[in-house]
């Protein structure tokens, strides 16, 4: 099954970043199929996008002699395809650039699960995986692609600071991953004791974990009468 759809939707609206690679369901080539506690897949092109869209933070994976590394970014979803950049002088941004197989994974911790047992207790969670390699972006791609990074971290932003200079931008390396190849995985739902330790007199039960923006600090040198922007002041996701 594929949803080359979105893909077309995408390219049609901005053009660059798809690589049109069939988008397959989630889990649904053999190595992102899910096998422990499969009940917890979501094969769901949405709810790959809304975990993807809820998330500010990726990591990353790459194989460099036989040493796996993982790097944590700040990314985007654009379409059917996620964007993040690094340093150019960085080796493993180098390797993922020219196309190194990656891992790309995003975790939204949801909540602690406090069962009755050890082994029952757990997490809420939402979270992917995106296999595939990467494809580096270059001129008006690469600039849609930073401006895309910047308004999933906080909309309008771009538009009130600086655009990167040439050599700012040289020194970027801006890669793009198609979401061919994932998956979902959701755990919710109160705990899940065997029923001989549901008499145990210990409290069992879910603590949520919800992510809060604190109030903004201004900059030390801060121009004289600047106040913190309307869009930050009530940015909230
Ligand atoms: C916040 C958090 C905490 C966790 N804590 C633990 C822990 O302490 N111990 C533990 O054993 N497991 C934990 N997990 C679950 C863990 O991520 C794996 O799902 C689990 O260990 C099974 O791994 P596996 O390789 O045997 O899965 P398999 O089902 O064999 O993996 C097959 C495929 O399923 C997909 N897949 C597997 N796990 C995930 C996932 N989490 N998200 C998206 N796709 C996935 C991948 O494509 C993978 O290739 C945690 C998950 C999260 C998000």
């Amino acid at each position: 099954m594929t949803s080359s759809r979105f893909c077309a939707a995408f390219s049609r609206r901005h053009g660059a970043f798809c690589e049109c690679l069939p988008v397959t369901v989630p889990g649904d080539t053999p190595r992102t199929r899910v096998r422990r506690i499969p009940e917890k897949a979501v094969r769901d092109v949405g709810a790959l996008h809304a975990v993807l869209d809820a998330g500010l933070v990726a990591h990353v994976a790459v194989v460099q002699q036989g040493q796996p590394f993982v790097v944590p970014v700040g990314y985007a979803r654009d379409g059917d395809t996620v964007l993040f950049h690094g340093s150019s002088k960085s080796r493993l941004f180098t390797a993922l650039a020219a196309g190194a197989p990656t891992c790309f994974s995003v975790t939204l911790l949801d909540g602690l699960v406090l069962a009755r047992s050890a082994f029952e207790s757990s997490m809420h969670y939402r979270s992917v995986m995106v296999l595939g390699h990467c494809k580096p972006l270059d001129g008006d791609d690469k600039a849609r692609a930073l401006r895309a990074i910047s308004d999933h971290l906080l909309p309008h932003r771009w538009d009130d600071i600086r655009e990167p200079s040439a050599q700012e931008s040289k020194a970027t390396l801006v890669v793009s991953l198609s979401l061919s190849e994932s998956s979902v995985k959701i755990s919710n739902g109160p705990p899940d004791d065997v029923t001989s330790d549901v008499d145990r007199p210990v409290w069992a039960g879910v603590v949520p974990i919800t992510e809060v923006f604190g109030a903004p600090v201004d900059a030390p040198d801060l121009l004289p009468g600047l106040t913190v922007p309307d869009y930050v002041q009530k940015w909230t996701r």
